[in-house]
Formats: structure tokens, sequence, C-alpha cells
């Protein structure tokens, strides 16, 4: 569980990959089965429940690593410090660009 602070710094939200204690992940997105944006920031938009995870980041990360953007987009600032924590991922540079790559 990661808590991040409201932008007007008054609410702390509670965000874990599959719910938030925002208004709009309890309110609207939760219903509609979406994700709100503290989710997608901290655990990215499409993490697909049906594969396992070192499937699905093999599938992101090879051949040539993921640039910075996508993998914020993809997998989310506080998942991908994990990996980088964990030694999964680390910063490299791939043709003269640093992007992550998976470790093995
Ligand atoms: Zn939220």
């Amino acid at each position: 569980m990661v808590e991040i602070i409201s932008s007007n710094k008054k609410t702390i939200y509670y965000v874990k990959e599959d719910s938030c204690t925002c208004l709009d992940f309890v309110h609207r997105k939760q219903r509609q089965g979406l994700k709100c944006k503290h989710i997608i920031k901290c655990f990215g938009e499409n993490i697909n429940k049906t594969l396992n995870e070192i499937d699905l980041l093999s599938k992101l990360f090879k051949p040539n690593g993921l640039d910075f953007d996508t993998a914020y987009i993809k997998i989310g600032e506080y998942k991908l410090k994990q990996l980088i924590k964990f030694g999964v991922i680390c910063k490299s540079p791939i043709k003269g660009e640093y992007r992550f790559i998976l470790l093995e």
C-alpha cells in the first residue's frame, strides 16, 4: 500500500494495485472497473492479470529495454522503484540513451 497526499495537501489517499480511497475511485472508477490516476501513477495502467509478472516484464523490457516515459506509464512510479530496489531492473545506456533494462 502506498500513501499519496492530495493536490490540496489536505487528504492522504491509500493506494493499492486494485483500490484507492480517493472519491473519484470510490464513487466512479471502481464501479466502471477502471483505475484512478493514483493507481496508474503508482502501479501503471496495464498490469495484465492473466500473465504472470515475469512474463509481463520480459515482454516489456526485452529486447532493448524500456524508455523512461513508457516505463512510468506502463508500470508506474512505485512499482518501478520497487523493481530497481530489488535488483530486477536497472538504468543502462543503450545506443546513447538511458533506458531501463531487465537484469538477469
Ligand atoms: Zn485515487
